[in-house]
């Protein structure tokens, strides 16, 4: 059963300019060779929300906001229900998301359930089965022209292991970016060196990304380079 599989109670770094408390909802519909949160992929509910809420009634007024995060948030069931009590107690909420589940993202939206998104690009059309696992890249770009034409406070990022993506796909990427007139920062994540095995049992990278080869022709950032 899919539901809550943990969550942490404070961070000052995964929710733009708040501190919040991090959820982790088990389950997702991709299966990336890179992902090193492969408990909560394949795990269950582990936490029933009233246990979550009961914790989060503590923080009125200490925290800002609550980080929705996985495995992929939107195929938890009660996740509407479940963010609007979250919003009754004042606080805000961010997604992060593969954007594959458009009409959950958009309900969220339209209901002023959320207040910052941060969406995955995972790859370019013609590798996005290939690192995924998914074949639905057209779900995903539904998503993001829905956000680029809403007023939704979003960002665009990527998560880059040169075993998998070059420099040739992100620019591919930022090419996409630039016809769908996309406004925002994109940023370039450098896969994240873990001990922890991924679920493509991926070695290290052998070389970073060469920066000097990607098109700089919109505003963007590299993390963990
Ligand atoms: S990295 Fe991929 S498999 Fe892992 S939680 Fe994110 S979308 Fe799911």
């Amino acid at each position: 059963m899919l539901g809550i599989y943990s969550f942490q109670k404070f961070s000052t770094l995964d929710f733009p300019g708040r501190l919040c408390a991090i959820v982790w909802f088990s389950g997702c519909n991709m299966r990336c060779s890179y992902c090193y949160n492969k408990d909560v992929v394949f795990g269950k509910k582990q936490i029933e929300e009233e246990e979550f809420l009961e914790f989060l009634k503590k923080r009125v007024g200490l925290l800002d906001g609550v980080t929705f995060t996985g495995g992929c948030p939107t195929m938890y069931p009660n996740l509407i229900n479940f963010a609007k009590k979250i919003k009754e107690m004042g606080f805000e909420i961010k997604l992060d998301t593969n954007g594959i589940n458009f009409e959950v993202i958009k309900d969220l939206v339209e209901k002023k359930l959320i207040d910052y998104i941060a969406l995955d690009f995972k790859a370019p059309k013609e590798k996005f089965y290939e690192i995924t696992k998914n074949r639905h890249y057209e779900k995903f770009e539904k998503t993001l022209e829905y956000l680029i034409n809403s007023d939704i406070e979003f960002e665009v990022r990527t998560t880059v292991h040169t075993d998998l993506l070059n420099e040739e796909d992100i620019n591919k990427i930022i090419d996409v970016l630039i016809k769908k007139d996309y406004k925002g920062i994109y940023y370039i994540q450098n896969f994240f060196e873990t001990d922890k095995e991924t679920i493509g049992n991926l070695p290290s990278q052998k070389r970073k990304l060469n920066i000097s080869k990607i098109n700089k022709l919109i505003p963007m950032e590299f993390r963990n380079f």
